[in-house]
């Protein structure tokens, strides 16, 4: 062909990067063993599985298969690796990473390539989006590991980490997943995709090259099947990071529930893409294609659904199938491909089930009019329109090119349409009205939303999903407590039901007559026992209002024999409204901090007048003395006046990533929080996780300790007297362990706190599964509330909230 040929047709020329040295180097190594304490060796099995590339179905190369006994060795070789590497000055972890980040420059070029190779995804993309962005990683989290003994005080690591990545960005989710373990002085154990294992191999050995210490990071190839059981299941590792499928995330979850291990899940997406009529509408385009043709729309966060504002949808359909037209699918090798192949066959087909599903249902397909290449496997861009919200196509998570556009006419209709779905990954809002754009970013429930731009990843800005998208956040400082404990946790290894019977031991010999309390202690203040007790039974406490229990039934409150009082029998309906009444009151996240800061201020001023009371009840349901329950009552004040305090100071943060633009880093509430309270510290413990929820705007169903839950139901008054608006405290009493269970499944609870039993901790992240809710839970554990590191603090207002970034580039 002749340069005036292309000038006459405008087509491109092939301009294929070289495969020979990534080619060679696979040839050198295969096949490849795993990857533990620096060395290479064979699977226990001997068996290898075969990696083929999707743009041509050929092997590229044959890895080795681990099995259980595989998994074992490299647990252990982190487990031993641990203490040493966990000691390892951050200075010199930091020397470490550095040194990993500038290998990965220097190794560049030929990790693009086999990337490309393994994934088809193509090179444009792996060599100036994946790759750089690796190494960013593993230098920003060098800086951590510098800092993390001055700025993270207080913290240590957890220990061994279990990874499992996906095929979608291989190297890029490794670096997410090692660069934070190994900043914070964790050891891992990481098994790739089955799909692509290639980048993730030649890492290991610049983990050889940089001299890191044998042990720290170990690779398993393998599949799921063999590995993934074993990782999640063994004792030797305490945390699971995972990123792939919500389904297996749920797995993930159910075989973990109880363990005590930490999780983190990074799931998938049905992530919206907002156009408003005064978009600029070919940088919505060019948008567009960035948003579900980029890695053939493989992403978590793929901008999938289209939301159009109706009076331009046309016009912007008509744009978009033209650039469409223009789109190149082809080898990953390519440098003028825009469309590389999709991941394996199995991946192609479902793909092609889903797009048939979406044309039976009625939705209007739209495709090129050119044909894929034949060979491999590839799948076109393709656009439905006339999607109706609840069709198949609209909810279910697609990962190939194949946008669905819908339109809305007002703001409040596009966050309706944008927030219908299982997943809040991510959003893109798209409007040159910089006030439109910034009023809907908080609305939208997602992790990241980007504006007037898409798909924007930096290592300073976490990356995280809400709802059935997952939880806990990559990149960012939050992403590093994902690697942490408080330090105070590795101190305390009683149970809960022993400090309940060492510090609650009853004061006095022979209670009074009237109640518990020695009424030596309680000078000037004597009842009168000739007359009877008025008697008090207090209900529920749901949308500011005092309630029958659906049951009809109460339950006796008693302490050392002696019967204190009944407390209504909260059952799964009491539940259900109580749900329904914190959604309702959903804008006490909205309001003001100052104005939630206020009420926490005024419920602690009612408090107080009433100090005596609640110190005598404190008495009564746990034998303490009366300067002891006074103490307790003293520091829930204190409490309260720290979060009222923490209220407006909980702000998030502004990143300055690498590009023209800020990016918030804004702490949000979660929303509706259900709440299972300790048995120790009748009072204490209740304020104690009452107050951070409310302060960081949730609103919440508390189950009070079911032991001693009078402390809780005295509060009554104390709420409806200090203007806290009905429905963002509701108090279901009854039996916890029941009540945890409904709420815990419960669709529309979006996090749960739980604070009793080993089993019910277990229990609760089992059936948490239901919406993947966020749980917090003690595993049976104490916490000793009257202690500041322990009872209050930034743990737990990280635990009231999840983060949003939001991303504002500026400039023409
Ligand atoms: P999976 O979630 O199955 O795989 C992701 C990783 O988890 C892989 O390493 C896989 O191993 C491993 N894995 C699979 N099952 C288990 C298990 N039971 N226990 C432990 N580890 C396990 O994703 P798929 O590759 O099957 O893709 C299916 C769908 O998942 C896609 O169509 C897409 O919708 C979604 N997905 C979402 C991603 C995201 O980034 N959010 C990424 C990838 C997929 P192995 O490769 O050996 O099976």
């Amino acid at each position: 062909m002749k340069v005036m040929d292309i000038f006459a047709t405008m087509e491109y020329g092939p301009a294929p990067e070289a495969a020979a040295p990534a080619l060679a180097w696979l040839k050198e190594h295969q096949p490849f063993g795993l990857f533990i304490n620096n060395q290479w060796q064979k699977p226990a099995s001997g068996h290898y599985l075969e990696s083929i590339s999707p743009a041509n179905g050929q092997v590229l190369t044959r890895v080795a298969s681990a099995n259980s006994e595989d998994v074992n060795a490299a647990v252990a070789a982190a487990h031993n690796a641990f203490e040493p590497w966990s000691k390892t000055p951050g200075h010199v972890r930091a020397r470490y990473l550095y040194a990993l980040a500038r290998h990965i420059q220097k190794h560049a070029r030929i990790l693009a390539v086999l990337e490309a190779l393994d994934n088809g995804k193509t090179i444009r993309e792996t060599r100036d989006i994946d790759i750089p962005l690796v190494a960013r990683h593993f230098y920003y989290h060098a800086g951590w590991a510098q800092l993390m003994e001055t700025e993270l005080a207080g913290y240590q690591p957890v220990g061994v980490i279990g990874q499992i990545i996906p095929w979608n960005f291989p190297l890029l989710m490794l670096a997410w997943k090692i660069a934070p373990a190994l900043a914070m002085g964790n050891t891992v154990v990481l098994k790739p995709a089955r799909y692509t294992p290639l980048s993730a191999l030649k890492f290991a050995e610049i983990v050889q090259e940089i001299g890191l210490p044998p042990g720290v990071v170990n690779i398993v190839t393998g599949e799921a099947g063999q590995v993934g059981e074993t990782l999640l299941k063994h004792p030797d590792v305490q945390k699971i990071a995972f990123t792939g499928s919500t389904e297996v995330g749920r797995a993930i979850r159910r075989t973990t529930a109880g363990s005590g291990k930490k999780l983190s899940l990074e799931l998938g997406g049905k992530s919206p893409f907002i156009v408003f009529d005064d978009a600029d509408l070919d940088s919505v385009v060019e948008g567009v294609v960035d948003a579900i043709w980029f890695n053939q729309g493989q992403v978590c966060c793929a901008g999938s659904r289209l939301l159009v504002q109706e009076n331009i949808a046309d016009r912007l359909y008509q744009k978009l199938r033209a650039r469409m037209e223009k789109l190149r699918v082809g080898d990953s090798l390519d440098k003028a491909v825009d469309i590389g192949a999709i991941v394996s066959e199995q991946q192609l087909q479902e793909i092609t089930r889903l797009v048939e599903q979406g044309v039976a249902e009625g939705a209007q397909l739209w495709q090129p009019s050119w044909s894929c290449p034949s060979e491999g496997s590839f799948f076109p861009p393709t656009l439905f329109t006339n999607v109706s919200p609840a069709a198949s196509i609209a909810q279910v998570e697609i990962f190939g090119p194949v946008l669905v556009a819908m339109t809305f006419r007002t703001p409040a209709e596009a966050v309706e349409l944008a927030n219908n779905t299982r997943y809040g990954l991510a959003a893109s809002i798209w409007s040159e009205n910089i006030n439109l754009a910034l009023d809907i970013a908080p609305k939208v429930k997602a992790g990241s939303v980007w504006i007037n731009c898409t798909n924007l990843f930096d290592a300073s800005s976490g990356f995280g999903g809400y709802r059935e998208s997952g939880f806990g956040r990559e990149g960012g400082k939050e992403g590093l407590y994902e690697y942490l404990r408080p330090a105070w946790e590795h101190a305390v290894q009683d149970t809960e039901s022993q400090i309940v019977q060492s510090t609650f031991q009853p004061s006095f010999q022979e209670p009074a007559l009237e109640g518990l309390i020695d009424d030596a202690e309680w000078p000037g203040d004597s009842p009168d026992l000739t007359l009877p007790a008025i008697d008090r039974t207090p209900k529920l406490f749901i949308a500011g209002k005092q309630v029958r229990p659906d049951s009809g039934y109460s339950l006796p409150v008693s302490h050392a024999g002696h019967v204190l009082g009944e407390v209504g029998e909260g059952n799964r309906k009491d539940i259900r409204n109580a749900v329904e009444a914190a959604h309702k009151a959903s804008a006490w996240a909205n309001g003001s901090a100052h104005n939630r800061a206020q009420i926490l201020y005024y419920l602690a001023e009612n408090l107080s007048v009433r100090e005596e009371e609640f110190a005598r009840r404190i008495v009564q349901q746990t034998g303490q003395t009366r300067a002891q329950a006074l103490a307790e009552v003293q520091t829930s004040l204190s409490r309260l006046f720290s979060y009222a305090a923490w209220t407006d100071k909980f702000e998030g943060v502004v990143h300055r990533p690498p590009l023209r633009g800020v990016t918030l880093a804004l702490p949000e509430a979660i929303g509706v929080l259900g709440i299972a309270c300790p048995d120790a510290y009748p009072l204490l413990g209740f304020i104690s996780l009452l107050a951070p929820a409310i302060a960081m705007g949730n609103t919440t169903i508390i189950v009070p300790s079911p032991r001693s839950p009078l402390s809780a139901t005295d509060c009554y008054q104390v709420f409806e007297t200090s203007d806290l608006p009905a429905g963002v405290v509701n108090i279901v009493t009854g039996n916890r362990e029941q009540l945890s269970q409904v709420l815990a499944e419960h669709e529309d609870v979006d996090a749960l706190w739980y604070f009793g039993t080993t089993e019910g901790s277990q229990r609760v992240e089992f059936a948490s599964t239901a919406n993947m809710k966020r749980t917090w839970v003690n595993y049976g554990r104490v916490r000793n509330w009257q202690d500041r590191v322990q009872g209050e603090g930034q743990e737990f207002l990280r635990q009231a909230t999840q983060v949003k970034n939001i991303w504002i580039p500026y400039g023409e």
